[in-house]
């Protein structure tokens, strides 16, 4: 039985990409500090019904720690401020990236911080629409973004990427007190995107394409 439970854990943290984004997954399910084993379950579960989302959030190209953020904020289940005032652990709610306030929606992409990263990145890949708002973006990836082409791939990468980067910021700012400019978070991406297509394998007018922009 030993074997077995160590067997699962293995599995599992490299379904979620990494220990950290196991016990972020863990705490998500769980409620008044107890886990709900059945929302662990469906949440591990290969078998669980496709989504429309899933290849955006999954896509192979992405990179997997990022995929897994993006899967929680789709569900809305980071542990946003507004969800820890729900559970009593918190009792206001101060935005870190701004004067607002935080939740799911606010983070991604209301925040005028992650307004100006996900604006200057559209930009960057020319997108040919334009909106800060979630459930539109996540429509959009989902209805639009049709087809296995290149584009269509880093157009994905570049939205798990940075739902992570202002994720992770929004945890430097709290826990680390550390903070860089919004410009700076875009630079981040865009590099970490770039280093991505030009050390992989990937055809020559697809690297021009990237290099042009
Ligand atoms: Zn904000």
């Amino acid at each position: 039985m030993w074997k077995k439970i160590l067997k699962i854990r293995d599995k599992a943290v490299s379904f979620c990409g990494g220990l950290n984004n196991l016990l972020l997954l863990i705490q998500s399910c769980s409620e008044n500090s107890r886990i709900q084993i059945s929302a662990l379950y469906n949440a591990l579960s290969p078998n669980s019904s496709v989504v429309p989302w899933h290849r955006t959030v999954w896509e192979t190209t992405n990179f997997p720690s990022h995929s897994f953020i993006c899967w929680l904020a789709i569900q809305d289940r980071l542990l946003t401020i507004d969800r820890l005032i729900k559970r009593g652990l918190m009792n206001s709610n101060n935005c870190c990236l701004c004067t607002g306030s935080e939740n799911r929606n606010h983070l991604f992409f209301e925040c005028c911080y992650s307004r100006e990263v996900w604006l200057k990145i559209m930009d960057w890949l020319s997108f040919k629409w334009q909106s800060c708002d979630w459930n539109q973006i996540v429509i959009w990836y989902c209805d639009r973004l049709k087809g296995n082409g290149f584009k269509q791939r880093i157009k994905m990468m570049a939205l798990t990427t940075a739902v992570y980067s202002i994720w992770r910021e929004r945890n430097f700012r709290i826990f680390r007190q550390k903070a860089r400019p919004a410009d700076q978070l875009f630079r981040d991406i865009k590099f970490n995107i770039y280093s991505f297509v030009l050390n992989g394998s990937f055809k020559a007018e697809d690297r021009e394409w990237i290099i042009s922009l």
